[in-house]
């Protein structure tokens, strides 16, 4: 049995406390946000001050294995999370209309994701991992750097930490965890320590986040999913999310280079602008849902992977970092959550097999990381410069989806022709084809590889032959505005 240090109580730092208690070890929570835990759920929306994790209150998705894995590992959070008015989003209720085979399909039982506001989820985990045996949690305690022991390399014994006001103390740990967040100082503390410079690659996501939540009225219900409820329009990216409790929230998305579309970080404009996206607007008539916030935004989001080795070796024994201290993605993708617990429970798998040996843990936490997550994190990456180029070239008046042709009419630029099969092809597919949603949503789940529809003859053989047929198929309702009018749309609301 170890002692572990967890720093940061947000979504991987609980998920660590769990399934390290669970495996019969003694875990010290740091948590350096000051504000007790509400009384429910419906309050921690109402006031909880988190501004440590200031993402809580933007728009969540948790995806199906993220849901998987508490069936799977800690059935008990499931429940205490349906408990507390979280629901299923299942497979089959996804389908959109256009889709002749209805039926249930082996594993759909797994095509499941979770309908939650992120505030719901993290207080019901911090519920559960506060009562747990073997779990010691202090708020309002920041830690401020690492103990060790030098050599080569350094081993960390523990922490430095001061609560608010008070002198800094040492905790001793066998392990610590850092969970800080995409904020996190690791970088720092380990070269105090005398740690070699840990690698980071990091990448701009090319967008802001704006966010606003809803309730639906009383005897309302939502509106049938018979579309998209999210979509890339280019220049804007735009989604609905299901929430506890019979709010739900949206998110618009674009880039900070957009000026004109900055307006959206005010509610006039946003209404504005989310009432001019049909998929949006038949859930914010007037009488189905009211607004219950403001608008929330975010900038400076980044895509980040910090590697903790060199040459094969560990910067540092007995500090591991899970979640979005090692890596974190756009957020549009929702996958952070998911991908932390799964995080959290990589390590405590390595803890089973390593626990004595530090080194033994630490490269078989970097494999799993590799196996696991890394890929995400590189397919975000592709994707945002992507996107970047797409709402660039929007924004020059420019059409990306044009592509350069031989004089035998042979497409000449891949990502051009990527595009292309992917809105003329993939997308209606998607609207007809089962096999090809279900493939798209288990990928999405990420149940299956970043790849996986690339490589997936049958489903590649289907979108191609949606894509064939580009030219022959009545053209399908714009998911939105072109940016001109969406620009007009927002200087009028303005
Ligand atoms: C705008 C936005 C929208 C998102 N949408 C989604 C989504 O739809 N689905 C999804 O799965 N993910 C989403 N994410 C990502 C998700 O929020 C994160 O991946 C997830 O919160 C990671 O959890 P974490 O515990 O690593 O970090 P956090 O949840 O940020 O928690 C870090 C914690 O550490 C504490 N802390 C920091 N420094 C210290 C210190 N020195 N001492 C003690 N405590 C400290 C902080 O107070 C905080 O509580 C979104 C992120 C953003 C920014």
């Amino acid at each position: 049995m170890a002692e572990v240090i967890v720093i940061g109580g947000g979504i991987a730092g609980l998920g660590t406390a769990l399934a390290l208690s669970r495996s019969g070890h003694r875990v010290t929570v740091l948590e350096k946000d000051s504000t007790p835990l509400p009384d429910s759920a419906l309050e921690a929306f109402e006031r909880w001050d988190r501004r440590g994790a200031p993402q809580v209150r933007h728009s969540h998705a948790f995806l199906a294995r993220f849901r998987n894995l508490l069936r799977d590992r800690a059935p008990d959070v499931l429940d205490a999370l349906m408990r507390s008015g979280a629901y299923d989003l299942r497979i089959t209720e996804m389908l959109p209309p256009t889709i002749d085979d209805r039926s249930a399909k082996p594993g759909d039982e797994d095509l499941v994701l979770l309908g939650c506001r992120r505030l719901t989820l993290e207080w019901v985990l911090h519920k559960i991992v506060v009562e747990s045996p073997g779990v010691v949690w202090h708020d309002g305690v920041q830690v401020l750097g690492l103990e060790a022991v030098a050599g080569s390399p350094p081993r960390v014994t523990g922490v430095r930490a001061r609560r608010s006001g008070g002198p800094v103390e040492t905790l001793r740990a066998d392990v610590v965890v850092d969970a800080s967040g995409r904020r996190s100082a690791l970088s720092k503390w380990l070269d105090q320590i005398g740690a070699k410079p840990l690698q980071e690659e990091s990448e701009d996501c090319g967008i802001f986040y704006s966010s606003r939540f809803y309730r639906l009225l009383p005897r309302a219900e939502e509106p049938p999913r018979d579309g998209p409820i999210g979509a890339d329009l280019g220049y804007m990216k735009f989604a609905v999310f299901s929430g506890d409790s019979r709010i739900f929230s949206i998110t618009l998305a674009a880039s900070p280079e957009d000026t004109p579309m900055r307006r959206v970080l005010r509610p006039g404009p946003f209404e504005a602008a989310a009432n001019a996206i049909p998929a949006i607007r038949t859930w914010l008539e007037p009488d189905r849902s009211e607004p219950v916030t403001g608008v929330y935004g975010m900038a400076g989001l980044r895509n980040r992977r910090r590697v903790f080795m060199r040459d094969g070796i560990p910067l540092a024994l007995g500090v591991h970092a899970i979640g979005d201290a090692a890596i974190h993605t756009n957020p549009l993708y929702g996958r952070g959550c998911s991908l932390a617990f799964v995080h959290a429970y990589l390590l405590a798998d390595a803890f089973r097999e390593h626990g004595d040996d530090s080194e033994g843990l630490a490269l078989e936490l970097e494999r799993g990381t590799r196996r696991e997550i890394e890929p995400w994190y590189r397919s975000a990456v592709t994707q945002d410069r992507d996107a970047c180029e797409v709402a660039a070239q929007q924004r020059r008046g420019e059409d990306p989806f044009a592509m350069n042709t031989t004089s035998g009419g042979e497409a000449v630029d891949p990502a051009r022709f990527m595009r292309s099969v992917l809105r003329d092809g993939l997308l209606p597919a998607l609207r007809t084809d089962a096999v090809v949603m279900r493939a798209f949503l288990r990928n999405f789940n990420l149940l299956e590889r970043p790849d996986s529809l690339l490589t997936n003859g049958d489903v590649m053989r289907r979108v191609l032959a949606a894509w064939r047929e580009r030219d022959r198929r009545a053209p399908a309702e714009p998911l939105g505005p072109e940016r001109a009018e969406m620009v007009r749309v927002l200087e009028q609301a303005a």
